[in-house]
């Protein structure tokens, strides 16, 4: 129900913003129409510049001198140049003073941006039609500036609060209403205790981290688990979306990073929580236009960051879906040093998500959400509401008394077609090629007295990968031996050899693999000197012409062994599996079933191998 009302008043949203922005654009006409008719009126024409090359031109530290006229629309400003300032005075007509008088006057004073202002006294002898006509523009922009401010939050409105400082409108989401999720709420507990006890750990020492960042798709409940900590700890949730941030003027969302720093520090302890913060985050690049706004914006969130220390009790949480894009300064001590992934659910955790969300739904004693858990592999937790939320839907619309499980396998399909277009939910033969791919890791490595054993063999998807195999880590080393990285390549070959000899077929699943697997040939070769016929020498050059002094023969020949080493461990994995295609038949479909199979349950594929 909460969420197809959340739908509803997003969808009243975009209506009032095509409604605003039609006005503006109507606005907009009629305002230029009037400048442009006053302007012509001035009749100063060549002497004029337009107030957006005003903006250019100040920002580029071209204008040497700006004179303004209290109740006076019309600027005087001075370019610099050689020329006397008679020649390099022009007008500008500016759409409303006061917006441009603050404007300008934090170029200069935060921005260091040099510029003498004057301002002269009204004058008298301004005609009142001149009045009349500099009036209406002013008063169209102000308004439509105040709506665009509006509907961007600005105007005081920095972040949507959730819990006034009274404690009277704290959020009410609790830990009991994110279903799953049980380690990373067991590793969020003590930022609750910590809100809602600081002076103790402060006074121990403690340091508490500042910044953590929930990595996940959407939908997982990264702001739902949020909420919860603000909820539990009964302390303001300001939460903002880093699109939010991406302002159309510039200068404008660091500024608004600063005031929504400003208003959690009068509200600490509090949590700030930033959504998409890859929006702002994304890696610096020194390309001009959005990008100098956005590592603007980015810079103030840095400077914030760093700025506030723990005893101001402010927790700042930002979840993001594309970890890869975000700007490594985020990342370093200090700032969001603590970072937590955020699943799809399990088999489990769909289940508790599916029973969470049916108490406030009417359904029938015969619902097997096992079952329901069982059929949606990869559904996040709010497709899972959104699969119940239909389901009411259609019990409803064929008359049911009750919610069946007719209603719910219907609401699957109709969903699982959404997701489908957008390539979302996996398909049975996707899954069925990833079950043979991460089984192949498992059971070959098994066979490989060097490699680690196998601590958890998932088909759940991960990040870009569609199912992962987790090795358990080994005790500090300081040395790897040969034979060891060969049978790293013969693990890591498992995977695609698997694919190949169980369905006939090879996928793009293996590009990782086979990228670390050439890395490691080629560091043998190239590092470690390891190769037979090549001898201990070391290729690694910091200019690729360095080489030449080998001759073309040994470049030759360290490609020719690339890919024999790699031609190797393939054969020797696929022997392996060859040998053993029964366990990698069991080990794959028991991953069908179960999605994820633990080391216990690993081993036992082998124990009729030892005896
Ligand atoms: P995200 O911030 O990761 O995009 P949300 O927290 O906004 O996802 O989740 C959207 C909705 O999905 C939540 O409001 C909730 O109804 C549902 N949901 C997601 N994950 C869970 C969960 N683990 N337990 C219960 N409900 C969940
Ligand atoms: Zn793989």
């Amino acid at each position: 129900m909460e969420n197809n009302q959340k739908q509803n008043g997003q969808k009243k949203n975009n209506l009032m913003k095509i409604i605003v922005l039609t006005l503006m654009i109507i606005g907009l006409a009629v305002a230029t129409f009037v400048v442009y008719y006053v302007s012509v009126k001035d009749g100063q024409d060549d002497n004029k510049l337009a107030f957006t090359e005003l903006m250019t031109d100040i920002n580029n530290g071209k204008i040497e001198k700006i004179e303004m006229t209290t109740g006076s629309n019309t600027l005087k400003v001075v370019i610099k140049g050689e020329e006397p300032e008679k020649e390099r005075e022009k007008t500008v007509l500016v759409p409303s003073l006061q917006a441009f008088m603050e404007w300008i006057q934090e170029k200069v004073d935060k921005d260091g941006v040099e510029i003498e202002l004057n301002q002269k006294p009204v004058n008298p002898f301004l005609r009142i039609s001149e009045t009349l006509f500099s009036l209406l523009p002013t008063i169209l922009l102000v308004v439509l500036l105040l709506m665009i401010f509006k509907m961007q939050g600005l105007g005081g409105d920095s972040g949507k609060v959730y819990g006034g400082e009274d404690g009277s409108k704290k959020t009410n989401v609790k830990f009991s209403d994110v279903a799953g999720l049980d380690e990373e709420k067991g590793e969020l507990i003590e930022i609750v205790d910590f809100l809602k006890t600081p002076k103790a750990y402060l006074d121990m020492g403690a340091k508490i981290p500042k910044g953590i960042l929930l990595y996940g798709k959407p939908g997982t409940g990264k702001t739902l688990i949020a909420k919860a900590i603000a909820g539990e700890a009964g302390v303001p949730f300001i939460s903002m979306s880093g699109s939010e941030f991406i302002e159309m003027f510039a200068g404008l969302g660091a500024s608004r990073v600063r005031k929504l720093f400003e208003r959690a520090k009068k509200m600490a302890p509090c949590i700030i929580f930033i959504d998409e913060i890859d929006a702002i985050g994304s890696r610096r690049t020194s390309n001009s236009g959005a990008e100098t706004e956005n590592n603007q914006t980015l810079n103030q969130l840095l400077v914030e960051m760093d700025g506030f220390d723990t005893n101001e009790t402010i927790i700042v949480l930002a979840a993001t879906n594309r970890p890869e894009m975000l700007d490594k300064a985020l990342l370093r001590p200090g700032r969001f040093d603590r970072q937590i992934t955020i699943p799809a659910p399990d088999l489990n955790g769909r289940e508790a998500i599916l029973k969470l969300h049916s108490k406030n739904k009417r359904f029938s004693p015969t619902v097997d959400f096992k079952d329901i858990a069982g059929d949606t592999a990869g559904f996040t937790g709010a497709e899972l509401a959104n699969v119940l939320n239909e389901a009411a839907i259609i019990a409803t619309r064929e008359k049911h008394k009750e919610i069946t499980n007719q209603d719910v396998e219907n609401a699957v399909k109709k969903i699982t077609v959404g997701l489908e277009k957008t390539n979302r939910v996996i398909s049975e033969k996707d899954k069925k090629l990833t079950a043979y791919h991460e089984a192949g890791h498992a059971v070959v490595s098994k066979f490989l007295p060097t490699q680690t054993d196998v601590k958890e063999v998932s088909i759940i998807p991960r990040g870009l990968a569609g199912g992962y195999t987790m090795y358990k880590t080994n005790e500090d080393k300081y040395y790897v031996s040969k034979t060891e990285l060969l049978e790293k390549m013969v693990a890591l070959m498992g995977g695609r050899a698997a694919e190949k000899i169980s369905l006939n077929e090879i996928s793009t699943g293996a590009s990782n693999d086979i990228e670390v697997a050439t890395g490691i040939a080629r560091d043998m070769l190239t590092i470690y000197g390891m190769d037979d016929n090549l001898g201990p020498i070391s290729l690694k050059v910091d200019d690729p012409y360095e080489l030449q002094i080998f001759g073309d023969k040994v470049i030759d020949q360290v490609g020719n062994e690339i890919q024999q080493l790699i031609d190797n461990a393939y054969v020797s994995a696929q022997k392996i599996l060859l040998e053993h295609m029964d366990i990698l038949d069991r080990v794959a479909q028991t991953l069908l079933e179960k999605e994820k199979i633990t080391s216990e349950e690993f081993e036992m594929f082998f124990k009729d191998l030892e005896e």
